[in-house]
């Protein structure tokens, strides 16, 4: 075709299944295949943490000792796994070498030795172009971690300035610090550009904020969460600080891996199934009462819930629904890490109901898909959602989402088609919309429509990448 390809640096904290903790680590990990069919040069960078499976996964060293701030970097680099997209790991033993991506249980921020590392990885990505031989066109940041990068971009990088495009997947983990320590951090005097006098409301810079104030162009995960965190009720106290860059916030929503996730072909499933053996789905349903030594009967209604245990993902609505689940003969599992009050809280809920209650605090994505799979009702009752990516998940396994009408939920789940939504942040509405599914669930032939509906939707990355395509092409114009 003779067009040139437009280059395209992701720089992120995540990227599965190499280094993943939620749902920005399987975005980072499949949207670039996805572009990379639309003929992009898109690349990844991520820092190299220690617990990388340097036997698993194939890396060769190709730049030692690369000068950033006071300290090096050395670059690896392969191939995110399945696809042909590089994926440079950039290595500093004193800023990425302890275990973990994170440093708190709950992913949000919680120590200066965080923000350092995400800050210094930051720095990093803007002085390895020299040595890839590769200069991007756009650096698309994600999250706060990255944030920074626009500014230094601003203020640090003198020629050739690549555009800068900023995917917000979780508004609410901000990276914050005093100001101080960030600015000597990067060794700045705080007034080279007008926005880093802003201070938030503890007097605290924050970095997403800049990142906010200094892309060319930012997005959000769904079309509903971008209009949503312009209020005060869902902004997390920056919707005035979007409101400024209203005309350059886009939505964009994401989408899964079809691969990796599908029912036909997943290996760590009892018995593979699709719309067409939709029986066969029930084998797994006793295989994960099984493992989980649930009371074993097919016909109990199973609901499950796999995700971070925070205050976002609405663990205190599930505690408090648990006694009616139960008593109404169902049967829930949850997968999941996070906050000690929320996993101590549902342990116990565990310990009481046995043999119909099962809690797993831990990370595991096989188990996952065995839930994914197994389980008839898959539970989101969050607060806020940018996107969500277990509902999308659950449908394709044909599990029926049911979760608040909020941010990307209220754009994926079709009310009583795919799935069922309700509003009000409340037990009570909470346990309703439950009833109502359980008799969707009664009614076999309904039952059997709502699933092939929700297993036949297209979650894939294709349409969106589109989007985000379409999105580059506007930045460079
Ligand atoms: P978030 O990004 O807010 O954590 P999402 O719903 O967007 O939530 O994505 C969460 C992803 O992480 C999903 O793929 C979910 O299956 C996975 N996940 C979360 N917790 C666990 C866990 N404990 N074990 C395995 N997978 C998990």
């Amino acid at each position: 075709m003779g067009k040139k390809y437009l280059k395209v640096l992701f720089v992120a904290s995540e990227c599965a299944p190499i280094a993943k903790v939620g749902g920005l680590g399987d975005v980072i990990g499949s949207l670039p295949k996805a572009l990379k069919k639309l003929r992009v040069d898109l690349r990844i960078a991520i820092p190299k943490y220690k617990g990388i499976d340097f036997k698993k996964h194939l890396f060769k060293i190709i730049a030692k000792k690369i000068k950033v701030g006071k300290s090096f970097v050395n670059i690896y680099q392969g191939f995110l796994p399945g696809s042909k997209v590089i994926l440079y790991l950039l290595e500093n033993k004193k800023y990425f070498g302890e275990n973990g991506i994170y440093f708190e249980r709950g992913a949000f921020v919680g120590s200066f030795r965080e923000i350092q590392r995400f800050l210094f990885f930051s720095q990093a990505i803007l002085e390895i172009f020299e040595n890839l031989n590769w200069f991007p066109q756009i650096i698309h940041c994600h999250d706060w971690h990255t944030a920074i990068a626009p500014l230094l971009l601003k203020i640090k990088t003198k020629n050739k300035k690549p555009k800068t495009l900023l995917t917000i997947h979780n508004l609410a983990n901000q990276g914050e610090w005093r100001a101080k320590k960030i600015l000597d951090f990067l060794n700045l005097k705080g007034d080279e550009i007008d926005s880093l006098k802003i201070r938030d409301k503890r007097k605290k810079l924050n970095i997403l904020a800049q990142g906010i104030l200094n892309t060319d162009f930012l997005n959000t995960v769904s079309k509903t969460y971008s209009q949503e965190i312009l209020t005060k009720k869902y902004g997390e106290d920056l919707e005035k600080i979007l409101s400024k860059r209203k005309k350059d916030l886009f939505g964009i929503l994401n989408g899964i891996d079809q691969d990796r996730f599908n029912p036909k072909a997943c290996l760590n499933l009892k018995v593979n199934y699709s719309v067409s053996n939709l029986n066969q789905k029930r084998e797994n349903k006793i295989d994960l009462q099984k493992i989980l030594k649930l009371s074993q009967n097919q016909n109990f209604p199973l609901f499950s819930l796999i995700g971070r245990l925070t205050s976002q993902k609405g663990i205190d609505l599930i505690a408090k629904i648990v006694p009616d689940l139960v008593n109404s003969g169902c049967q829930l599992i949850i997968l999941g890490v996070g906050e000690r009050k929320y996993e101590n809280k549902l342990l116990k809920l565990a310990k009481k109901y046995q043999r119909n209650v099962s809690v797993q605090i831990k990370f595991d994505p096989v188990l996952a898909q065995k839930i994914y799979a197994g389980s008839d009702f898959f539970l989101m009752p969050s607060r806020f959602e940018p996107c969500g990516l277990g509902q999308l998940i659950a449908q394709r396994y044909g599990t029926i989402p049911i979760g608040r009408k909020t941010g990307g939920l209220a754009d994926t789940i079709e009310q009583d088609k795919t799935g069922f939504l309700f509003k009000e942040y409340k037990a009570g509405a909470f346990l309703r919309v439950i009833r109502k599914a359980l008799k969707f669930y009664q009614n076999e032939k309904e039952w059997k429509k709502l699933i092939k509906r929700a297993m036949k939707k297209d979650f894939s990355w294709k349409k969106s990448a589109k989007e985000y395509l379409k999105l580059y092409n506007k930045l460079i114009a």
